[in-house]
This record gives structure tokens, sequence and C-alpha cells, in this order.
């Protein structure tokens, strides 16, 4: 089956009882055509007082350009939700999928008879041979101080990307620059260059394009 998003708020709701202990606050859920990773726990960061990091402002995403048993399509949900939990929680995991995560996904996996993996990676490669060769692209998604945000495509190099930033934070009118990797199709329709110029698209669903888009730090 192809995720909808009736399926994934039914599926949050029993997962959330019976695996979670209705702890998990209600988040949006949301399909994405991500080709790269079926799903995503996305959120933001911000830091606190004394070196501290808060998360905030959750989102779990799930590709729909993979037909997967159902069983396998609720596993990728649970493994989401076991980020979501950590992320929500406040806690700070050894890395990505690291003891934390590992010990939820076993405990859930030997109670409920799940099989949640670090990757479901395995699903990809089944169906790679029905889905295009992604193309990785470097987007800059720029906020301007009127609340407006714009989108650039760039070249793969760094220099250029320090010298895009750098040259349009000189303007008054930008507040923010931040890069990223990303394999959506959308952002075919940019024209790629370095020029100091920004594409403000009739339907700016940025946050749904990007969701499996990776931030590149310069
Ligand atoms: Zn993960």
């Amino acid at each position: 089956m192809i995720a909808t998003i009736p399926f994934l708020e039914s599926r949050f709701k029993a997962f959330n009882h019976a695996c979670f202990a209705d702890s998990l606050a209600p988040v949006p859920l949301r399909l994405s055509r991500a080709v790269r990773s079926l799903g995503a726990c996305t959120y933001k960061k911000r830091r606190l007082l004394f070196g501290k990091v808060e998360y905030y402002d959750f989102c779990i995403r799930i590709s729909t350009q993979y037909d997967l048993p159902e069983s396998e399509l609720e596993d990728i949900l649970l493994h989401e939700m076991i980020h979501y939990e950590i992320l929500s929680k406040q806690q700070q995991d050894s890395s990505a999928h690291g003891r934390l995560f590992r010990a939820r996904m076993k405990a859930i996996n030997e109670q409920f008879g799940r099989h949640i993996a670090i990757t479901h990676r395995g699903a990809l490669q089944r169906t790679s041979a029905a889905t295009q060769k992604p193309v990785w692209r470097v987007v800059a998604r720029v906020r301007l101080h009127d609340g407006r945000i714009g989108i650039k495509v760039l070249p793969r190099i760094a220099q250029r990307l320090k010298a895009y930033r750098s040259g349009l934070l000189h303007s008054r009118e930008v507040a923010v620059v931040e890069f990223f990797w990303s394999d959506d199709p959308y952002f075919a329709r940019f024209p790629k260059s370095s020029a100091l110029n920004l594409f403000f698209p009739a339907d700016p669903d940025f946050d749904q394009n990007l969701a499996t888009a990776r931030p590149i730090d310069l």
C-alpha cells in the first residue's frame, strides 16, 4: 500500500497508545515525495541559556513513492515515532540512531513483534528500479525581514555558496540564508547559477519540498 494521511493518523494514534503509553503529543503527519528515504522526523533546534539545546516544531513525513506491505509502512512510521519521542522529550542520543534509539527499537520489536530497523533501505532497493535516479541540488532558502521566503538553486561549489550568502546578507532586506542538499524534483524548475538573485514562486511550499533535504553547514 501507499501511505495516506488517514492511515498515518490512525496508526499514530494506535501506536502512541500501545507502544508509547499515550505519551506523545499530536504531531503533524505529512506525505512526502522523497525518493531517497521512506520517512523523516523533521524538527527545529534552538540554543537556550547555558549551552542547552531545545528541539521543537516537529513533523513526521512518510514517502508516497513506494508501494509497501502495510506492516512495513507501520514499522517505518514507528521508526519516526521513536525519533519523535527522543527529540520531543529533549533527550540527547549518542548519535542519530544511538543508544536510546536502539534500546527503544529493540523493546518495541520484542514486545510487539515488530520489525523496525535502523534503515529500511531494503524497501528502497526492492523498488529502486521503478524510480528515477535522483538528482541532488544545492538549494538556498532565503528569509527576508518582511517574512517572504525566496529560493535559489546554486552550483555545488562552497566558495560560490559563501559568496552568494555574503552578497545577499549585504542587503538590508535579507535576514537568513540557509543551504540544503535536496533531491526533490520540485527544484528542477529553478535555473542554476551563482548570480545574486532570488525566486519567489507562486506556490511557496518549500517546507514540504525541503522535507528530506539535508542542511549544508558552511
Ligand atoms: Zn532514523
